[in-house]
């Protein structure tokens, strides 16, 4: 035991070492960077020892050198990788929360590099030469697409949401059914963003059922505004029953300056309906039928980059723009260059061009050839893979359109001396990363999400498994 620790060198012998001399050469990075790398590795390899886990073979001090400075070398190379990293997403989850949501059009990181790269006119008017507003760089659109009178962009829903309640609720009191008080991806509750807020929230109705009455007797000199929001991540099926936007614009009436505002949670530019895919409310359906203020985010169903939209009545808006939490809560060029780019595409028509839009609109034939093109090249590849083609469905995910699932096809592997657990965590190990789906002990891969550019790579993942 005592031996083995006399086998590690000193940092200073390690320094003075000309493997060490040789790696600085070759990483071409600052001596005292590398020193601390050297001291993590030595502070390692005695750990193991103390362990009792150490068994290189190794039994004099230059062997171990050249083993601290080899492993020195490798852990320079991982952290001079960057965190974040392209990923193949096979599991047909449209908005896959956790990879990214919404992935952006060719056309739209375009515009991101160029108005990122140089200088831009986020916030001055050309035709003036005086300071313009960022808030006008993509409010015509968000208009026009909408119907709204006014809109404005925060860096998400929940922030949308939030900016609402805090600059048009503090203190006052925000009607909300109960069946609406909904949690959405473990850290977004819409009792605990009220309660933040300073907003005061009075449930009505019970779990299953809400009616108009329900609210109008909760309204008191108290009440600002009436929240209704979406049920994302989860459907109430059975004895139910919501009130209707357009019923709840009648309360209106009831009292003055109430104002109605629906959390749209995705919000759709796009009636997917007309294909028969789930039952969202197109934003300008919404808007049509009364509410003064409606949010979404920007990289769920609209297919852009992380953002909260807000649309509704100028004379609320206007509020919103002048609170102090708006400069806190705003969004960088880059968000703008993206968002203005996608509602470019719906303002042209081109839906296709979006591509959250294209892969939920995805046949299941054109899925089924994608599945074809990767069996025919793995096939001759792998000895020990079982492959089928088979139907299946995909969910759109990311909080959106709950229980909704759409035809796909997908291949399932299952290998002879591996599990489906064993290969997963091997593609998750590619260089880039590829997240499956495990169903009965097969991995699944479905189609839907992945593009026909990066078939091959998954073809070399699974040759390499062999
Ligand atoms: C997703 C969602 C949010 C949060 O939106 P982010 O853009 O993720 O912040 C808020 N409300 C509802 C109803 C949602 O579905």
């Amino acid at each position: 035991m005592k031996n083995l620790f006399q086998l590690l060198p000193a940092i200073h012998d390690l320094q003075a070492s000309p493997a060490f001399e040789h790696l600085l050469q070759i990483q071409q990075v600052e001596k005292g960077y590398m020193t601390s790398v050297v001291r993590d590795v030595v502070t390692n390899v005695r750990n193991k020892m103390i362990r009792g886990e150490w068994n290189e073979p190794i039994s004099s001090r230059e062997e171990m050198v050249a083993f601290i400075i080899n492993k020195v070398g490798e852990e320079l190379v991982n952290r001079s990788k960057y965190y974040l990293t392209k990923t193949i997403n096979a599991t047909g989850t449209v908005l896959h929360t956790n990879l990214g949501r919404a992935r952006l059009s060719d056309e739209v990181i375009q515009h991101i590099i160029t108005i990122s790269k140089g200088y831009s006119n986020l916030e001055y008017d050309i035709n003036d030469g005086t300071r313009g507003s960022r808030h006008s760089i993509v409010e015509s659109l968000l208009k026009e697409l909408t119907g709204a009178e006014s809109a404005m962009v925060v860096n998400n829903n929940a922030a949308a949401v939030y900016l609402i309640l805090r600059a048009l609720a503090k203190d006052k009191e925000v009607i909300v059914s109960r069946g609406q008080l909904v949690e959405i991806g473990g850290s977004f509750r819409i009792s605990s963003i009220m309660e933040e807020s300073g907003a005061r929230l009075i449930e009505v109705g019970t779990t299953n059922k809400t009616h108009l009455e329900d609210y109008e007797n909760a309204l008191t000199d108290e009440t600002s505004m009436v929240l209704k929001v979406h049920t994302s991540n989860f459907k109430t099926i059975g004895f139910t029953s919501t009130v209707e936007t357009s019923a709840l614009a009648l309360l209106k009436k009831k009292k003055e300056n109430l104002i109605i505002y629906e959390d749209l949670g995705s919000g759709v530019l796009y009636d997917f309906k007309q294909h028969g895919i789930g039952d969202e409310p197109v934003i300008k359906d919404v808007i049509a039928k009364g509410v003064d203020l409606a949010s979404f985010s920007g990289d769920k169903l609209l297919g852009g980059p992380q953002a909260g939209i807000i649309v509704g009545k100028k004379a609320w808006i206007d509020q919103l723009k002048r609170h102090q939490m708006a400069r806190v809560l705003r969004v960088d060029k880059m968000t703008y260059a993206a968002l203005e780019a996608t509602l470019f595409s719906y303002v042209k028509g081109n839906y296709s061009d979006i591509p959250t839009i294209r892969d939920i609109l995805a046949t299941k034939e054109e899925i089924k050839e994608r599945c074809q093109i990767f069996t025919e090249k793995l096939l001759g590849n792998t000895k020990h893979f079982n492959i089928q083609m088979k139907e299946d469905v995909s969910p759109i995910g990311g909080g959106t359109m709950p229980g909704v699932e759409i035809p796909t096809y997908v291949v399932c592997l299952t290998h002879s001396n591996r599990t489906a657990m064993e290969i997963a965590t091997l593609l998750r190990q590619h260089s880039t990363p590829i997240i499956a789906r495990i169903k009965n002990e097969e991995v699944i891969l479905d189609f839907r999400t992945i593009e026909k550019e990066d078939i091959e790579e998954i073809v070399i993942a699974f040759t390499h498994i062999g």
